[in-house]
């Protein structure tokens, strides 16, 4: 199929893309790489009269340390963050999770922000943010404002974003002691269950732990049972599989689809929340 005809533009700041948004009157979307929005604007799900270049507002890309704090630019795309040598090091969940998204062509040219503002159920980033307790910094016509991921996320293909708002940043502080483990679709690397987990934990004992979930549902979510089953112990290999054992049940609605039956993905949460916790811990120590 081909899209729908359009106008395109590039903007040369976030407040250039503001400005042609809103003048766009709810027919102009934004494109940073691509990757998810041209292959619906093909099937004619979608059919903006103009689309706002984004990939190279300067200042929109880049990963920085602000304070104790990291900072990534919407427009940064998936091989920057998988190569980040900052990430790497401070927190690899991050770089781990880019580093094994797509194909070549899908890192090289899809977006964090892209990734954020389209929050397909399958998507990696979400539970990462969502492990993270990352900031989402938006800009919109009146101003800035900060969600908090875990309020981000509401439902399938649906933030809590605005037409006329942009993804700037996306800012966290960065966890050292964290993994994220996903059971792949083959042909594509969407996730079809994907657990990040990230503790925090001194002397063998688990402060806290926050765990999300993509792939299972509708959106991306917190497993707060496992959280609240894992703070104050010990870490041992029990302590993970009683934790995990109910991650699954804890989960209301479940996608079911040409990939996987929706019993086999609850069946697949436990098994690869057990799977992100054990290397989480293993870097904890
Ligand atoms: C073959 C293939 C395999 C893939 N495999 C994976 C995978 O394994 N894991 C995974 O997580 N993803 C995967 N993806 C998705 C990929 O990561 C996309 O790049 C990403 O979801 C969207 O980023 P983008 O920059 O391409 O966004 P675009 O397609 O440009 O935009 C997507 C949506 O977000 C909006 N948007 C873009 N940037 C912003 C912004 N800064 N602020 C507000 N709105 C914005 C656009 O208007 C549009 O509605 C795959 C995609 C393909 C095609």
């Amino acid at each position: 199929m081909i899209t729908t005809p359009f106008e395109y533009s590039r903007a040369d700041s976030l407040d250039d893309a503001l400005a042609k948004l809103s003048a766009g009157k709810g027919e102009a979307k934004l494109i940073a790489g691509g990757h998810s929005l041209v292959p619906l604007m093909k099937l004619r799900l979608s059919e903006p009269r103009m689309l706002i270049d984004i990939a190279r507002i300067p200042g929109l890309s880049g990963i920085h340390t602000r304070d104790d704090r990291i900072a990534i630019g919407a427009a940064t795309v998936h091989h920057e963050v998988a190569s980040s040598g900052l990430l790497r090091e401070a927190c690899p969940m991050l770089a781990e999770t880019a580093a094994d998204i797509g194909d070549p062509q899908v890192r090289n040219k899809g977006t964090v922000g892209g990734s954020l503002a389209h929050a397909d159920p399958a998507a990696d980033y979400p539970a990462v943010m969502l492990a993270l307790d990352a900031d989402i910094h938006v800009k919109g016509p009146g101003g800035w404002r900060v969600v908090k991921a875990r309020d981000f996320f509401q439902a399938m293909f649906t933030v809590d974003l605005a037409p006329d708002e942009i993804i700037a940043s996306v800012q966290f502080k960065p966890v050292k002691a964290g993994a994220y483990a996903k059971l792949h679709q083959r042909a594509s690397r969407f996730a079809i269950v994907g657990v990040a987990a990230a503790v925090d934990a001194t002397d063998g004992v688990i402060q806290s732990a926050r765990v999300g979930l993509t792939g299972a549902g509708p959106h991306a979510t917190r497993l707060t049972g496992v959280e609240e089953a894992l703070a104050g112990k010990r870490f041992a290999p029990e302590t993970i599989e009683s934790a995990a054992e109910q991650a699954g049940a804890a989960v209301s609605e479940i996608n079911s689809d040409i990939h996987a039956s929706d019993a086999y993905r609850r069946a697949m949460i436990p098994v690869f929340t057990k799977r992100a916790l054990s290397r989480a811990l293993a870097r904890a120590q």
